[in-house]
C-alpha cells in the first residue's frame, strides 16, 4: 500500500502545494507517527487552503488518511484557524468517517502555517534548529497537497490550482485555473484592476516576491496573487537591496532585540537572534562568526521586517544575503540542537493577523473573498519545469506535438528529486526551452 502510493503519487506530479514545492513522494515514503494537514494558511490576505477545504473536505481527509497508513502514523491532525467558522462546519459534518483524524484550531496570528510553528502548536513538539518535522517523528502536508494525494491515488495527476487574486482587483476572491495560467489572464477573469500601472507580489504581502511582468504563469505551489499600486510602500520595501540594509544599520541599528524577541523560530527555543548578525555584519565579522551563522536558522517570514524593527531595517533581507554568501563559501549550519522548551513568553509574542494588517496598512483589503469559479478556457498556459524542490523536469514534447490534458509532458532523469510535469489543457505545443513549455489550444 505504502509504495504503491509513493508511486501513484510520483506520477501524479504531486509537490507541496503550500509553497515550499517539496515532491511528495519523497515525503510520505517516511516512517512517521503522526500526519498534520495543514489549512492554517500563513499569508494573511490569502484564503486558498480554506476554499480548498470548504470545497474539498472528504478529498483532504482522505488524503489525510491516505498518508496515516502509507507513513505507519497512529493519528492524524487536519490543523485550521477558529476564526474559519464555517470551514470548520463543513470538516465536523465529515469527521465521523475519519475515525483516525482530529481536529486542531489555531488562533489567527502570523506565521500559523510555518510548519514548524503549526507541529508545535498542534502536538507540542519542537522540530530541531535547521531541522525538518520528520525528525520528531511528523510529517506535514498542506491541505492542497493532500486534496492532490487523493486524487493522484484515483490516478488524477495534478493539472489545476486555487488561487487567491487580492489587492486592487474588482473582484477579489479564489480562482481554480489550469496550471501554467498567466497572470493577465487570471487578472482577467477577476475583473481587472482599474490602476494604470501596477505591481504584482507572487505569494502573499509577506513572504511573496516581485513578478517581472503579467506573463507571470501560475506554478503548483501558487498560493496567490497581490496586486498593489507601484508605489506602496510594501513594493518599495521589496526593491531594497540587502547592501543598503547593512549601511543602514552601521547608524540606525539601536540593538533593540525586537527583531529576536518577535522572531517565531527564537521563540521555538532556536538559537538564533538577529539582532546579532545585524550588529555582526556592521562591524565586518567574519562570515563563520557564530553571530551570522545564525542566519541558517532564518525561515525569511519577514516578522522582523515587516513589524518588529522600529528603524525600518530589514534583518530578513540580510539573512537572505548571509545564506547566499554562506552558501558561495561552503560554510554549513553548525546549529542543531534539539530544544525541549520554548521561550515562555512565545504566547505573547505571537503576531495577531488583524495587527500585522494594520501595520502593512492592508486593512482595506481584508475583505470577503469568495470562490469566484473555475476557469478552464485560457488559450495558453507556460508550464514551468522547475515547479519544485530538485532539479528541473526534462520535456518529453516538442514544438508541434499535439497534448491532451494530463498528458505527462516533462519528466526527471535518473532518479533526480523532482516531479513530472502534465499538460494542463488540450493543444499543441507551442515552445520548449530550458525553463518551460508553452502550449496553445487549437
Ligand atoms: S529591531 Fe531593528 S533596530 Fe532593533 S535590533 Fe533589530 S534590526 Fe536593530
Ligand atoms: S525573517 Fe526575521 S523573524 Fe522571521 S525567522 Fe528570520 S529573523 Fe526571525
Amino acid at each position: 500500500m505504502s509504495s504503491q502510493l509513493v508511486e501513484q503519487v510520483r506520477h501524479a506530479g504531486v509537490v507541496g502545494a503550500g509553497g515550499a514545492g517539496f515532491p511528495t513522494h519523497a515525503k510520505i515514503g517516511a516512517k512517521a507517527d503522526v500526519v498534520l494537514a495543514n489549512g492554517a494558511e500563513c499569508e494573511p490576505l490569502l484564503h486558498t487552503d480554506q476554499v480548498i477545504l470548504e470545497r474539498h473536505p472528504r478529498e483532504v481527509l482522505e488524503g489525510l488518511r491516505l498518508v496515516v497508513q502509507a507513513t505507519g502514523a497512529s493519528h492524524g491532525i487536519l490543523v485550521t484557524k477558529k476564526v474559519y467558522a464555517h470551514t470548520v462546519a463543513v470538516l465536523q459534518q465529515h469527521l465521523p468517517a475519519f475515525p483516525e483524524i482530529r481536529l486542531e484550531l489555531l488562533d489567527n496570528f502570523y506565521p500559523a502555517g510555518d510548519e514548524q510553528v503549526l507541529l508545535y502548536e498542534a502536538t507540542g513538539r519542537i522540530t530541531p534548529e535547521g531541522g525538518i518535522p520528520i525528525q520528531v517523528g511528523a510529517v506535514v502536508s498542506n491541505v492542497g497537497t493532500l486534496a492532490n494525494v487523493a486524487a493522484a491515488a484515483q490516478g488524477e495527476p495534478v493539472v489545476r490550482r486555487y488561487v487567491t487574486m487580492v489587492g486592487e482587483v474588482a473582484r477579489p476572491g479564489v480562482y481554480e485555473v489550469p496550471v501554467g495560467t498567466q497572470f493577465r489572464d487570471l487578472l482577467a477573469f477577476a475583473g481587472g484592476t482599474s490602476l494604470p500601472e501596477f505591481a504584482i507580489l507572487a505569494g502573499g504581502p509577506m513572504m511573496g516576491s516581485l513578478a517581472a511582468d503579467e506573463d507571470e504563469p501560475v506554478t503548483k505551489t501558487s498560493g496567490g496573487f497581490f496586486v498593489l499600486r507601484k508605489d506602496h510602500p510594501l513594493i518599495a520595501s521589496r526593491q531594497v537591496k540587502a547592501e543598503t540594509d547593512i549601511k543602514r544599520s552601521m547608524s540606525a541599528c539601536c540593538q533593540c532585540r525586537m527583531c529576536t524577541d518577535l522572531c517565531p523560530r527564537n521563540n521555538l527555543g532556536h538559537r538564533i537572534e538577529p539582532h546579532l548578525w545585524m550588529r555582526a555584519v556592521k562591524y565586518g565579522q567574519d562570515l563563520a562568526a557564530e553571530q551570522i551563522t545564525q542566519a541558517h536558522l532564518c525561515c525569511l517570514c519577514g516578522v522582523c521586517e515587516v513589524y518588529s524593527c522600529p528603524q525600518g531595517l530589514s534583518p530578513r533581507r540580510v539573512a537572505a544575503e548571509l545564506k547566499s554568501r554562506m552558501w558561495k563559501a561552503k560554510i554549513a549550519n553548525p546549529f542543531r540542537n534539539r530544544p525541549d522548551a520554548v521561550n515562555p513568553e512565545r504566547g505573547y509574542r505571537k503576531v495577531a493577523k488583524h495587527r500585522l494588517l494594520h501595520r502593512l496598512g492592508l486593512v482595506p483589503y481584508d475583505v470577503e473573498m469568495p470562490f469566484r469559479g473555475t476557469f478552464d478556457d485560457v488559450d495558453r498556459v507556460v508550464l514551468k519545469l522547475k515547479q519544485h524542490v530538485g532539479a528541473p523536469a526534462s520535456a518529453l514534447v516538442a514544438v508541434g506535438d499535439n497534448v491532451t490534458v494530463g498528458q505527462r509532458i516533462a519528466d526527471m532523469r535518473d532518479g533526480a528529486l523532482g516531479a513530472p510535469i502534465h499538460a494542463s489543457i488540450s493543444g499543441r505545443v507551442a515552445k520548449v526551452d530550458d525553463r518551460a513549455i508553452v502550449i496553445r489550444r487549437v
